[in-house]
Protein backbone atom coordinates (compact mmCIF):
# COMPACT_ATOMS: atom_id res chain seq x y z
CA UNK A 1 0.00 0.00 0.00
CA UNK A 2 1.39 3.49 -0.80
CA UNK A 3 2.10 6.24 1.90
CA UNK A 4 -1.08 8.81 2.58
CA UNK A 5 0.54 11.41 4.09
CA UNK A 6 -2.89 12.51 5.61
CA UNK A 7 -1.87 10.18 8.29
CA UNK A 8 -2.22 11.69 11.78
CA UNK A 9 1.64 11.93 12.27
CA UNK A 10 2.67 13.20 9.25
CA UNK A 11 0.35 15.96 10.40
CA UNK A 12 2.19 16.53 14.09
CA UNK A 13 5.32 16.24 11.62
CA UNK A 14 4.21 18.88 9.13
CA UNK A 15 3.28 21.00 12.59
CA UNK A 16 -0.44 20.81 11.55
CA UNK A 17 -1.52 19.16 14.96
CA UNK A 18 -0.30 19.33 18.26
CA UNK A 19 1.91 17.15 20.25
CA UNK A 20 3.56 16.62 23.74
CA UNK A 21 7.27 16.41 22.35
CA UNK A 22 9.96 15.43 24.24
CA UNK A 23 12.90 15.18 20.82
CA UNK A 24 13.50 16.98 17.90
CA UNK A 25 16.53 16.67 15.24
CA UNK A 26 17.07 16.55 11.52
CA UNK A 27 16.00 12.83 11.01
CA UNK A 28 13.29 11.93 13.99
CA UNK A 29 10.92 13.27 16.45
CA UNK A 30 9.74 11.80 19.66
CA UNK A 31 5.98 12.51 21.46
CA UNK A 32 4.13 11.14 24.24
CA UNK A 33 1.62 8.37 22.80
CA UNK A 34 -2.01 10.05 23.31
CA UNK A 35 -3.67 6.51 24.71
CA UNK A 36 -0.17 5.33 26.01
CA UNK A 37 0.21 1.87 27.33
CA UNK A 38 2.14 2.61 30.06
CA UNK A 39 3.67 5.87 32.39
CA UNK A 40 6.00 7.59 29.48
CA UNK A 41 4.83 5.73 26.23
CA UNK A 42 6.58 7.40 24.18
CA UNK A 43 6.86 7.59 20.11
CA UNK A 44 9.75 7.79 17.77
CA UNK A 45 9.04 8.18 14.51
CA UNK A 46 11.39 8.81 11.75
CA UNK A 47 11.11 12.58 9.51
CA UNK A 48 11.14 9.95 6.28
CA UNK A 49 8.02 8.98 4.88
CA UNK A 50 7.23 5.33 5.04
CA UNK A 51 4.08 3.61 5.88
CA UNK A 52 6.09 1.24 8.49
CA UNK A 53 9.22 -0.50 8.25
CA UNK A 54 8.06 -3.06 5.15
CA UNK A 55 8.42 -0.08 2.60
CA UNK A 56 11.23 2.02 4.99
CA UNK A 57 14.68 3.14 3.10
CA UNK A 58 17.33 0.97 5.28
CA UNK A 59 19.06 4.22 5.49
CA UNK A 60 16.27 5.46 7.58
CA UNK A 61 17.07 2.55 10.38
CA UNK A 62 20.53 3.76 11.93
CA UNK A 63 19.35 7.25 12.87
CA UNK A 64 15.93 5.75 13.89
CA UNK A 65 17.57 3.22 16.31
CA UNK A 66 19.45 5.76 17.49
CA UNK A 67 16.82 8.33 18.73
CA UNK A 68 15.09 4.77 19.92
CA UNK A 69 18.15 4.33 22.54
CA UNK A 70 18.20 7.77 23.43
CA UNK A 71 14.72 7.94 24.35
CA UNK A 72 14.62 4.46 26.19
CA UNK A 73 17.57 5.81 28.00
CA UNK A 74 15.81 9.00 28.96
CA UNK A 75 12.69 7.48 30.01
CA UNK A 76 14.07 4.85 32.11
CA UNK A 77 15.85 7.62 33.84
CA UNK A 78 12.77 10.12 34.33
CA UNK A 79 10.18 7.38 35.68
CA UNK A 80 12.81 5.33 37.30
CA UNK A 81 11.69 2.56 36.05
CA UNK A 82 13.10 -1.15 35.87
CA UNK A 83 13.53 -1.88 32.32
CA UNK A 84 12.40 -1.03 28.89
CA UNK A 85 9.82 -2.32 25.95
CA UNK A 86 10.58 -1.63 22.34
CA UNK A 87 7.62 -2.28 19.68
CA UNK A 88 7.10 -1.45 16.02
CA UNK A 89 3.52 -2.73 14.32
CA UNK A 90 3.30 -3.41 10.45
CA UNK A 91 -0.23 -3.43 8.75
CA UNK A 92 -3.57 -4.25 10.39
CA UNK A 93 -2.83 -7.46 10.85
CA UNK A 94 0.15 -6.79 13.47
CA UNK A 95 -1.79 -3.73 15.22
CA UNK A 96 -0.55 -0.81 13.33
CA UNK A 97 -3.35 1.99 13.51
CA UNK A 98 -1.38 5.31 11.62
CA UNK A 99 0.16 4.61 9.00
CA UNK A 100 3.66 6.31 9.25
CA UNK A 101 6.35 4.43 10.81
CA UNK A 102 6.80 4.69 14.58
CA UNK A 103 8.52 2.45 17.25
CA UNK A 104 7.23 2.72 20.45
CA UNK A 105 9.42 2.96 23.73
CA UNK A 106 7.93 1.95 27.18
CA UNK A 107 9.28 2.32 30.19
CA UNK A 108 8.46 -0.95 32.24
CA UNK A 109 8.12 -1.27 36.08
CA UNK A 110 8.62 -4.90 37.45
CA UNK A 111 4.90 -6.31 38.28
CA UNK A 112 3.05 -3.77 36.13
CA UNK A 113 1.39 -5.02 33.10
CA UNK A 114 1.08 -2.96 29.80
CA UNK A 115 -2.53 -1.90 29.59
CA UNK A 116 -4.38 -2.00 26.14
CA UNK A 117 -3.19 -0.97 22.61
CA UNK A 118 -5.16 2.16 21.63
CA UNK A 119 -7.22 2.07 24.83
CA UNK A 120 -7.72 5.41 26.79
CA UNK A 121 -6.90 9.00 26.58
CA UNK A 122 -4.22 10.31 29.30
CA UNK A 123 -5.39 13.73 30.38
CA UNK A 124 -3.29 16.46 28.33
CA UNK A 125 -1.65 17.87 31.83
CA UNK A 126 -0.46 14.31 32.23
CA UNK A 127 1.41 14.17 28.82
CA UNK A 128 2.66 16.93 29.50
CA UNK A 129 4.18 16.57 33.09
CA UNK A 130 5.81 13.73 31.42
CA UNK A 131 7.12 14.89 28.15
CA UNK A 132 8.54 17.65 30.64
CA UNK A 133 10.05 14.64 32.71
CA UNK A 134 11.92 12.98 29.83
CA UNK A 135 12.88 16.25 28.59
CA UNK A 136 14.67 17.43 31.45
CA UNK A 137 16.27 14.47 31.69
CA UNK A 138 18.02 14.93 27.94
CA UNK A 139 19.09 18.23 28.79
CA UNK A 140 21.33 16.84 31.31
CA UNK A 141 22.49 14.02 29.44
P1 LIG B 1 0.26 1.74 16.09
O1 LIG B 1 -0.97 0.98 16.47
O2 LIG B 1 0.08 2.33 14.71
O3 LIG B 1 1.54 1.01 16.26
O4 LIG B 1 0.39 2.91 17.12
C1 LIG B 1 -0.25 4.12 17.01
C2 LIG B 1 -0.11 4.77 18.37
O5 LIG B 1 -0.41 6.13 18.22
C3 LIG B 1 -1.06 4.21 19.42
O6 LIG B 1 -0.31 3.77 20.54
C4 LIG B 1 -1.99 5.37 19.75
O7 LIG B 1 -2.30 5.42 21.11
C5 LIG B 1 -1.19 6.57 19.30
N1 LIG B 1 -1.96 7.67 18.78
C6 LIG B 1 -3.06 7.62 17.99
N2 LIG B 1 -3.46 8.86 17.64
C7 LIG B 1 -2.58 9.71 18.21
C8 LIG B 1 -2.46 11.14 18.22
O8 LIG B 1 -3.24 11.87 17.62
N3 LIG B 1 -1.42 11.67 18.91
C9 LIG B 1 -0.52 10.88 19.60
N4 LIG B 1 0.45 11.50 20.26
N5 LIG B 1 -0.62 9.53 19.62
C10 LIG B 1 -1.62 8.96 18.94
Amino acid sequence: MKYDDTNIFARILRGELPAHKVYEDDTAIAFMDLMPQGTGHTLVLPRAPSRNLLDADPATFGPLMAVVQKIARATKEAFAADGVTVMQFNEPAAGQTVYHLHVHVLPRFEGVALKPHTGQMEKPEVLAANAEKIRAVLANS
